[in-house]
């Protein structure tokens, strides 16, 4: 909606800083429009909640991508998390040039999957078996299917704000993408479909136990981001994952941890094994497949029987396992997993950010909240506290607007919404942290 306050605030704010050239993007951008829905191939790409013509990108190296007019900005979006070593590490491009000369797909069983499935499971302890997708979303419905399948019932709990790909049954106040556009409940999502995903509250234990005693025997599955990441970052309360975990049990009913996100980023078991939380299934995808498309979902052996092959539940892939896709992610992860530190050095980092940018905003007396855990890391423009999805949505997205394109004109490149969390990798040392609070420092003396 057109609000003339923000454009007025949004031309003030342009007249007074020198912009960098992006006439190449805009250019780029008005010929998409012509050839591909909307100029972009994921909606968030698109500036919507922030204005503007999106950046198009030609390269990247570690910390840093250089778009099509040559200008550089700092990373912190890092393909929404995948690229969590950096951009173009070595060992990653060695192990796709090398495959790439041996074969791009089969269709057929690799032994490289297998090594993929046990390099998962050296990092994920409490995991079984792992199935092999293409995407988060590919993932996240799967697992669901094979809930349902397995439980033999039908429902599920879902948690406002949270995001579980765009499969039709998750497309309910769905975070970030949908949140942006404000459309939390898609058109297109049939009402036969929407009557079978109940949601409750993040971080309220008592929103779900009610949704499960008023459908009794009838949830098979509660999926949920172990920390979410999809309204901005907002860990969970020290409860509220242990709560779900016994419900679960109680009740009979799957307990999937969405770690699309979290995997292999908060720690290498993810979430799950940062928090001390098992689930019964995990989804995964981003960092799982170091910029390739790769999701995976897994979990407990007697839940898996009932997948095809082995049972009845069917869930299938002609790319699934890809071995360019399969070198990638594997040399991520035996990365992860071969250097600790890395972990350390992420989460030190976005600490850091996070007390550097908080002593500015206190100097400056701008109200705002900043959510943190490991290397995701949220500032929202609000009062109270974040802790859920209501209170995502109170933040002032003017300022976060103007505080967006600061940013990007001095070379830092966020997530272009307020909903989504910045992802620290591990390119980002101490020259870009400089250079980020600068930048930083700059927007609140704009203000
Ligand atoms: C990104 C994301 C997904 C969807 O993954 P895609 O690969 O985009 O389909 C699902 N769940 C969570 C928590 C995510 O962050």
């Amino acid at each position: 909606m057109w609000n003339p306050i923000s454009s007025i605030l949004f031309l003030i704010y342009k007249k007074n800083m020198a912009k960098i050239d992006l006439s190449r993007s805009i250019e780029l951008f008005s010929r998409a429009q012509k050839s591909i829905p909307g100029g972009v191939n994921s909606p968030v790409r698109a500036f919507k909640s922030v204005g503007g013509s999106p950046i198009f990108f030609k390269s990247a190296k570690g910390a840093y991508l250089t778009d099509e007019d040559g200008n550089q900005y700092i990373d912190y979006i890092n393909s929404w998390g995948p690229m969590i070593l950096g951009h173009g590490k070595e060992e990653v491009i060695d192990a796709v040039k090398s495959q790439a000369e041996k074969a791009f797909s089969f269709g057929a069983p690799t032994e490289l999957e297998i090594e993929v499935a046990e390099q998962i499971k050296t990092m994920v302890p409490w995991l079984d078996v792992v199935r092999m997708v293409n995407s988060g979303t590919e993932a996240c419905m799967s697992a669901v299917r094979l809930a349902r399948g397995y439980t033999g019932k039908n429902k599920i709990i879902k948690f406002a704000g949270c995001y579980h790909g765009h499969a039709d049954g998750f497309l309910i106040q769905a975070g970030s993408g949908a949140l942006t556009l404000g459309e939390p409940n898609s058109p297109g999502v049939t009402e036969g479909t929407a009557k079978d995903t109940l949601l409750a509250r993040f971080n309220d234990f008592a929103s779900v136990v009610e949704l499960v005693s008023n459908n009794p025997e009838e949830i098979a599955a509660i999926i949920v981001e172990p920390v979410a990441g999809n309204m901005g970052c907002i860990p969970p309360n020290p409860d509220f994952l242990v709560g779900l975990r016994s419900l679960c049990d109680r009740e009979n009913i799957v307990l999937i941890f969405d770690e699309v996100m979290t995997g292999f980023r908060l720690s290498p078991a993810g979430a799950a094994g940062r928090l001390g939380v098992e689930p019964d299934l995990a989804t995964y995808g981003k960092v799982i497949g170091g910029g390739m498309p790769v999701g995976a979902f897994g979990g407990k052996r007697h839940i898996f029987e009932h997948l095809a092959p082995n049972g009845p539940v069917y869930q299938a892939g002609t790319l699934s396992g890809n071995p360019l896709a399969m070198v990638s992610g594997k040399a991520t992860l035996k990365y992860l997993n071969d250097h600790p530190e890395v972990y350390q050095k992420i989460d030190n980092t976005t600490a850091n950010l996070h007390r550097e940018m908080e002593i500015l905003l206190l100097e400056k007396g701008v109200p705002f909240q900043i959510n943190r855990i490991g290397s995701m890391i949220s500032l929202h423009f609000c009062e109270g506290e974040v802790v859920d999805f209501e209170s995502a949505t109170v933040g002032n997205n003017e300022h976060f607007k103007l505080f967006f394109h600061h940013m990007l004109n001095s070379g830092v490149y966020l997530p272009p919404s307020a909903y989504e969390t910045w992802f620290i990798s591990d390119a980002i040392g101490n020259p870009e942290r400089e250079k980020t609070i600068d930048a930083f420092s700059g927007f609140l003396k704009s203000l």
